[in-house]
């Protein structure tokens, strides 16, 4: 190779390594420049990046909260507190559209927040306050167009917004706001569920215009918003069905429960009465047999509409079994109650119902702190007096007759103690013991006295009678004092009546139980040792124990008849005391009513035709008819 061709190859590789070199320099600035861009979008991205994290973050919140079954109230309050903190609104309002309100259309005011004080400034113009705010409802205006369109829109127009939100600010003031106002846009998210628009949640911030992220991030904050409501409604029907009767929609027993132990509790710290109002429908059960099951409901609902219709929405109506109903007034003393409970038995009177035509209700009134200190005694009073209400004829108002400090119950427990403390009747340790625990219970725990008190004269007439049945002695009292009420005898001479029921076959306890549960007839001399019964308990046991010194003539007298043959005495008429001719009565009543070892049990109507066949001669006559209309009264309940 020539040496001019040598150099020409060189020349050309210089040319070419020349060339290299120029286009490796611009591939150099173009990628340097390139490098700027990514860099740039790369913060651009992180940024979108950090900005979505705080949204799924923020979404995540809400949506724990709505898990948390925190009240609807508290979710939106943090919901708002939200963005107004953590994404930088300087006001943010959730609005719920009122339709055809008294005013016409409006928007409420839900939750709101803003920590401007120009519109702090603006809200004290109009003396109104940022969380009760009512917005006009403009027809064309961005919040309507929003909601009707279900569209986000965005303005940057502050001063218009100032103007559709306060309406009502003069032009001086206007002119005062709008100069404070550091907002630059506002957006309008439309809230809507399957039934339609509810809502809107406004926001409005310093910044300039809104991105599409942020649009994007509003609107799945406002799916948020009214996955909340929807979720906080279904959970209000959950708890409003748990609390709720489904046939009548009244509150139930248990709510009721609830409620009186949390009034009675206030009631005491604020020495303040409240009333209970027990009421029963009349004759239910003939309405049911006459024209059927679905008329008796009907009977019942036009009962709780009543009840829901008298109500003030601070009292309580519920139904409580079948056909009985409760209304707690609360703050309410006995002489409201009365009018109250008037009033409903008179609405109620009035109704008129297809095919059955009208119901009537027998309702009792009993109020705290008036009648009683507490619950299981008030409910108590108000069922006694509402069965006082039946018995004197039904479709009227009966009051509680209060039950004095030194009522019976405590007359009752000491004496057992009394009796069983020294001994004064013979039984078996264990039973002793039982009696005992009954009595220590009673006085520990203010669970139901009464039945326990029923429970140790139930436990006591066992041990001699194997034949009585748990629960005789109370329907044994129920049924004498129903008797006592129907002749109108007074509180106290009733308490003496129940005490006198509690007490009088004790002596039985002292009678040989060969005698007592013996299968063939009772020769003669049994039958007198029989009779000594009503003497050995009045005058062995029971004459030691003070308290009960006026309840012992009627435990004496009663074996004592009408027509005077009776024991020990044979006094008769008027001066057998009438308590101890309703022991008497009543404790035939039951004798018959029970197998006995030498006999069964006679039906309810072989009872009533004996104790028929006796009136005048065991039984003063009218006494015998009183009694019989009780008795059938509580049979046909
Ligand atoms: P009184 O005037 O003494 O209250 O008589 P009554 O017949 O209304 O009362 P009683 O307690 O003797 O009978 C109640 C009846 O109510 C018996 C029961 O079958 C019926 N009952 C209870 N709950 C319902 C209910 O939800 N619907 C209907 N239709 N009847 C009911
Ligand atoms: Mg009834």
């Amino acid at each position: 190779m020539s040496i001019f061709s040598n150099f020409t190859n060189l020349v050309k590789e210089i040319k070419k390594i020349d060339k290299s070199i120029d286009v490796r320099g611009r591939d150099f600035s173009e990628l340097y420049e390139k490098n700027i861009r990514l860099e740039e979008e790369i913060s651009e991205r992180t940024k979108e990046l950090e900005q979505a994290n705080k949204t799924i973050l923020t979404l995540n919140s809400v949506w724990d909260m709505m898990n948390s079954s925190q009240p609807l109230s508290n979710m939106l309050d943090n919901i708002v507190h939200i963005l107004h903190e953590d994404m930088n609104y300087d006001f943010v309002s959730i609005l719920k559209l009122d339709k055809d309100n008294e005013n016409g259309n409006m928007f409420f005011s839900v939750k709101s927040t803003s920590s401007s004080k120009t519109v702090a400034k603006a809200f004290s113009f109009i003396n109104e306050s940022i969380e009760s705010y009512k917005l006009p409802y403009v027809d064309n205006s961005i919040v309507v167009k929003s909601i009707t369109e279900k569209k986000i829109y965005s303005t940057p127009d502050i001063k218009g917004m100032v103007k559709l939100f306060f309406p009502l600010l003069t032009d001086e003031q206007y002119k005062d706001v709008v100069s404070g106002v550091t907002s630059k846009s506002c957006t309008i998210v439309p809230l809507h569920n399957q039934k339609g628009s509810f809502g809107c949640v406004l926001v409005s911030s310093d910044r300039d215009g809104v991105t599409d992220t942020e649009t994007n991030f509003l609107s799945l904050f406002a799916n948020q918003i009214e996955l909340a409501i929807t979720v906080a409604g279904l959970f209000e029907e959950v708890k409003k069905q748990a609390i709720t009767d489904p046939l009548t929609g009244l509150y139930n027993r248990r709510y009721f429960e609830d409620n009186i132990e949390k009034e009675a509790e206030r009631s005491l710290r604020l020495k303040q009465p409240f009333s209970l109002v027990s009421l029963d429908l009349d004759y239910l059960k003939r309405i049911n047999d006459t024209y059927g099951h679905q008329f008796g409901d009907i009977a019942i609902k036009t009962i709780s509409n009543v009840l829901k219709k008298e109500a003030r929405s601070i009292d309580i109506p519920a139904r409580i079994g079948g056909e009985e109903f409760n209304l707690l007034l609360p703050g309410v003393d006995s002489q409201g109650a009365l009018i109250a409970a008037e009033r409903i038995r008179k609405s109620i009177e009035n109704q008129v119902i297809d095919t059955i035509g009208g119901i009537t209700a027998s309702i009792g009134v009993a109020t705290f702190l008036e009648h009683s200190d507490r619950i299981d005694e008030l409910t108590e009073l108000a069922d006694q007096a509402m069965y006082n209400a039946k018995i004197k004829g039904r479709n009227q108002v009966q009051l509680a007759q209060k039950q004095d400090a030194s009522n019976w119950q405590q007359t009752a427990i000491e004496t057992f103690i009394d009796i069983i403390d020294k001994k004064r009747i013979s039984v078996d340790d264990n039973i002793s013991k039982a009696i005992n625990q009954k009595l220590k219970n009673i006085k520990e725990s203010s669970s139901n006295q009464n039945d326990a008190i029923y429970s140790i004269v139930d436990m006591i007439s066992q041990t001699y009678n194997h034949s009585y049945k748990t629960g005789t002695t109370k329907s044994k009292l129920l049924l004498a004092v129903m008797l006592a009420k129907k002749i109108d005898l007074q509180p106290d001479e009733i308490d003496r009546l129940r005490l006198a029921i509690l007490l009088y076959d004790i002596g039985n306890i002292m009678i040989p139980e060969a005698i007592l549960n013996k299968k063939e007839p009772l020769t003669d001399k049994e039958k007198e040792i029989i009779k000594t019964h009503p003497v050995i308990a009045a005058r062995e046991i029971l004459k030691p124990i003070s308290n009960i010194q006026d309840v012992i003539p009627i435990i004496e007298n009663h074996h004592e008849n009408w027509d005077g043959n009776g024991y020990p005495d044979k006094k008769a008429g008027v001066e057998v005391p009438i308590l101890s001719q309703i022991v008497l009565l009543v404790d035939a009543f039951y004798a018959m009513a029970q197998d006995r070892p030498y006999r069964n049990a006679y039906t309810i109507d072989e009872i009533i035709s004996i104790i028929k066949s006796e009136a005048g001669k065991q039984w003063n006559e009218k006494l015998v008819d009183d009694f019989i209309y009780v008795v059938k009264n509580e049979q046909s309940r």
